[in-house]
């Protein structure tokens, strides 16, 4: 495959999703030229249309102050209605399965208080080994919370020797051979560091018939895999609203409570927000939790941490989930082929099938952490955007809703130049 920059044009220009293109803000460089962002896993995109909801959310501030809890144009109190419908059907679920609130740590922290039941010979929690800190911090420090020792109690899966990424039929092993002992499976939609996309349909499974509850992690999955939540049957669910989300550094964050817990009495640590709207405001002493996943509210919304949410749903509503996964694939392939021919040193280590990857690839150069991390810096002192992780990744995710394959294109042409440099 010989490819040019005009044919990688040339696709942009047949792509029906490239228009969304422009309604993004594209970050540029000092020197005033277009940066190649191919980072929006870490933090997405500004949709320029998150001006007018942020401006709005300060005007009725302006405005109305208190008053605009019921007055504004898009009323405080229920601001967090205005959330949920969209995130729903994003995620394939009902709008009153979902909580827009907090940020992912803290939810976590929250679902676990919730799910974690340790009784008995019930009482590990299985993850990955590997999983993001804040992931492994919140289960071993639940352990520690019910008085178990981690070192016990805490099981991590991971790959195989020699391999990169976790294979399924591990976990369902696992699961089999020790399920009686295990209270709850957190696990991720996407590994933050390798891209690989888990079957979690399997996982849950697993998970069920070992008589565990199953909570996931989908803060590399929201915006970049279709999520069929309702398929998944997952206990709960949390993810984070600035990676493909583009909702904003720090923005609200989400939870999934599925609503066959809704009418149990599952312990809770609760706030005023979370009791029932209609008699909220009589400050009642006594908590009735509100319907659904809004009984998991602690606080009052934060407005302006969720308004560009607003903008941000509407584009993904627009592009729709099936014609973004299809770019996003079309996107991948191109840089896959692009990286055999132009830098056939570096090493994918997502896994190429389809269904086991998102947006995001994570690359490996040769075995020498420090010329890796060189090439990196040279890529991002040449505008080419990407973000490295520890101890020797490069994490690169071109977004269908506002990447081109011109950027992939070019993305590849400067990590070409990078090895040569370094
Ligand atoms: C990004 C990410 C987080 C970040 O947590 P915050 O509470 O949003 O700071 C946590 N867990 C995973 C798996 C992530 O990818």
């Amino acid at each position: 495959m010989v490819l040019t920059l005009q044919d990688a044009q040339q696709r942009d220009e047949a792509d029906p999703l490239h228009a969304l293109r422009a309604r993004f803000a594209l970050p540029r460089l000092p020197d005033g030229a277009p940066a190649i962002y191919l980072c929006g896993h870490s933090l997405g995109l500004m949709p320029l249309a998150a001006r007018a909801d942020m401006a709005a959310a300060l005007d009725d501030w302006a405005r109305l102050a208190v008053l605009g809890h019921e007055q504004g144009e898009r009323p405080w109190i229920t601001y967090h209605d205005a959330l949920a419908a969209p995130t729903a059907q994003l995620l394939g679920c009902r709008a009153e399965e979902i909580a827009i609130m907090n940020s992912l740590s803290v939810n976590l922290q929250l679902m676990l208080a919730s799910f974690f039941r340790p009784a008995g010979r019930r009482r590990c929690i299985v993850i990955e080994a590997g999983a993001f800190p804040s992931d492994r911090y919140a289960a071993a420090t639940h352990l520690q919370w019910h008085g178990l020792e981690p070192a016990e109690t805490l099981i991590e899966i991971g790959p195989q020797d020699g391999q990169e990424c976790v294979r399924e039929e591990d976990i369902e092993a696992l699961l089999a051979r020790r399920g009686e002992e295990i209270a709850l499976v957190l696990w991720p939609g996407v590994q933050y560091l390798t891209g690989q996309a888990f079957d979690l349909g399997r996982v849950a499974s697993a998970a069920r018939a070992a008589g565990a509850q199953f909570g996931v992690d989908l803060a590399h999955s929201v915006g970049n895999l279709p999520l069929p939540l309702r398929e998944l049957d997952a206990d709960f669910a949390v993810w984070c609203s600035y990676k493909y989300l583009n909702a904003g550094p720090g923005a609200v964050a989400g939870c999934f409570v599925h609503r066959r817990h809704f009418e149990t009495d599952r312990p809770r640590l609760a706030g005023w927000w979370g009791h029932e709207l209609q008699t909220r405001f009589q400050m009642p002493q006594a908590f009735r939790a509100a319907h659904g996943a809004a009984g998991f509210q602690l606080s009052n919304q934060s407005v302006f941490g969720a308004a560009p949410l607003i903008a941000s749903l509407g584009l993904f509503h627009e592009a729709g989930s099936e014609r973004l996964r299809e770019k996003s694939l079309a996107l991948s392939r191109l840089f896959t082929e692009l990286l055999a021919e132009h830098a056939p040193q570096v090493r994918i280590i997502t896994p190429r099938e389809p269904a086991a990857h998102g947006a995001q690839l994570s690359l490996r150069i040769g075995t020498d952490p420090a010329r890796s991390k060189r090439i990196f810096r040279w890529l991002t002192a040449h505008g080419a955007i990407c973000d490295w992780r520890e101890p020797d990744i490069i994490r690169a995710a071109p977004a269908p809703l506002y990447n081109s394959f011109a950027d992939v294109f070019t993305f590849v042409m400067r990590l070409a130049e990078a090895l040569r440099a370094a």
